[in-house]
Order: C-alpha cells, then sequence, then structure tokens
C-alpha cells in the first residue's frame, strides 16, 4: 500500500530524512517513534504528498511520488490525516467541518455528506454536537470530530501526527478509543504517538526514527522488551520519565523502566 525506496529530503542542509526504506502492508498498523525532530511528522507527510522528496520514490495506492497535482490531489482523498491541533474550521459547525470536503472534493450532494457526517459523527460518540461550533467543544471532542472529517473521505489510508498530544489526560482515552475502533475495521494506520499502551495493543510493527533515518522495526513486544539500539533505549527511557511526572505509570511503563534501567546511556 506504501512503499518508501530509498527516500531523502533536506530543509536548507539538514537532512531530515536520510535512506528510508518502509514497506506498508493494506490494514497493517505502523506507529512511528523517535525524539522530537526526528522526522516523523516530516515522513507521514510525505505520504499524502504534503511535503515534497528530493531523492528516492513513495509509492502509494499505486501512485508514484512525486507524481501530478492531480495525482496529489487525488492522493489526499484517499489518504486521511489527523493532526495534533484538529485544525477544524472554526466559524463552520460540526456538521459543516465533516461535510466540506465530501462537497468540494467528493462532489458528493449536501444531503448524502451530511447523512455520511452525521453517521460518522454518532460512531465517534459527537452526533449529539453537531450544530455546535468547534471553540465550544473540548479537545478531545474536538479531535473525535477532526476524525470523523477524515474518515468523511473514506480514505483507504489514516495518518495520524500524534493525535493526543496536545489533549489533557482526561480527554486522551476517549480518541484513543476512537482510534482503535478504527484499527479494528482493518484500516490501515499509520500513527506517531508517544501512547505507549497503544503502540503494544494496536500496532503490527514499531518504527524507530532517529535524526532521519529508521533505526529499529519490529513488532511491539519485540521492541519494548529488547530494543536493540542505545538511541531507542535512551528514547524509551526518555517517554517513560516523562510518563512519572504525570504519575501516572501504566503497567507498561513499569515494564519499560525496567528494560531500560541501567543501560548508561538511557
Ligand atoms: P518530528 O515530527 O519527529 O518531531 P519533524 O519531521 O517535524 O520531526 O522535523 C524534522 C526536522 O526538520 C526538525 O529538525 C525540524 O526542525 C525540521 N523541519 C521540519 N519542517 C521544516 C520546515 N518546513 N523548514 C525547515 N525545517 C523544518
Ligand atoms: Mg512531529
Amino acid at each position: 500500500m506504501i512503499v518508501f525506496d530509498n527516500v531523502g529530503k533536506s530543509f536548507g542542509s539538514h537532512r531530515v530524512l536520510d535512506g528510508i526504506d518502509l514497506h506498508i502492508h493494506a490494514g497493517e498498523k505502523i506507529v512511528l517513534l523517535g525524539p522530537s525532530g526526528s522526522g516523523k511528522s516530516t515522513l507521514l507527510r510525505t505520504i499524502n504528498a504534503l511535503e515534497t522528496i528530493d531523492e528516492g520514490h513513495i509509492t502509494v495506492l499505486g501512485r508514484t511520488l512525486p507524481g501530478s497535482k492531480t495525482e496529489e490531489q487525488q492522493l489526499r482523498r484517499d489518504v486521511g490525516m489527523v493532526f495534533q491541533n484538529f485544525n477544524l474550521f472554526p466559524h463552520m459547525s460540526v456538521l459543516d467541518n465533516v461535510c466540506l470536503a465530501q462537497i468540494q472534493a467528493r462532489k458528493r450532494p449536501r444531503a448524502e455528506a451530511e447523512a455520511t457526517a452525521m453517521d460518522l459523527l454518532a460512531k465517534v460518540g459527537m452526533a449529539h454536537k453537531a450544530k455546535a461550533f468547534p471553540m465550544q467543544l473540548s479537545g478531545g471532542q474536538q479531535q473525535r470530530v477532526a476524525i470523523a472529517r477524515a474518515l468523511a473521505l473514506r480514505p483507504q489510508i489514516m495518518l495520524f501526527d500524534e493525535p493526543t498530544s496536545a489533549l489533557d489526560p482526561e480527554m486522551v482515552s476517549e480518541v484513543l478509543q476512537v482510534m482503535n475502533a478504527i484499527a479494528a475495521q482493518g484500516m490501515t494506520m499509520v500513527v506517531v504517538t508517544h501512547e505507549m499502551d497503544f503502540a503494544r495493543k494496536v500496532a503490527d510493527r514499531v518504527v524507530f526514527m532517529d535524526h532521519g533515518r529508521i533505526l529499529e522495526q519490529a513488532p511491539p513486544a519485540a521492541f519494548f522488551s529488547h530494543p536493540r539500539t542505545d538511541r531507542a533505549r535512551a528514547f524509551l527511557a526518555h517517554v517513560v520519565r516523562e510518563r512519572a511526572k504525570t504519575g501516572k505509570l501504566t503497567p507498561l511503563d513499569r515494564e519499560l523502566a525496567q528494560v531500560v534501567a541501567g543501560n548508561p546511556s538511557a
């Protein structure tokens, strides 16, 4: 479904993606991990052609990037994306936010767009807020609407870029539940998240990046119990330390703490 073949990208002299080779199969759930600045968002954004690449090729749903403008527009309809900061249109109701792209990009009649929107809003538990405006909603509610909006185009792939990082802790689980439900329906998903429990439960494969390179790829059980590189161990130690500050360590966090304990680079 998604193939990266020796992909490179630089911003000026800064190499942000470096020799990326990655194959993602239909229905697979990938969790992309790595320290801040390692290139996760950039990698994600190349999948739906929001970022161009300098070297190599990316094939997504049979289309090779870089492609023509038209091909890239088509691609963005088939690849839904959810961002950290929801990016809902503030002057539009929840319902209109979920209808807009359906009407403009898919040319659906309004009645059909609204029916689809209401169906999806019900699935994310937000049908009762269809008439509300984004600023009247909590962050978790806005993010669930953003997910419904992305699903409204019936994408074949869903990309999530730290979808819970901007949320208050009590709202994280409502968004993760929606993502779990999408995963259970067989969607191909690429998710950047620091929610290690989600990675452990939902991911088929964890991809660990640092400095624009993929350093490790493994099923979550293997990655979390036996990270192979010092960089991955240091990263996991950092995540556990951050979690410890919130005072809410999960059993997995404790396990991770043990895995990384005693490692001098952690
Ligand atoms: P991550 O999502 O892993 O934190 P990013 O992909 O956002 O990393 O960024 C990787 C690197 O590229 C960072 O050093 C960042 O500062 C840089 N970068 C990202 N976008 C741009 C841009 N538009 N212009 C210049 N540098 C950028
Ligand atoms: Mg990022």
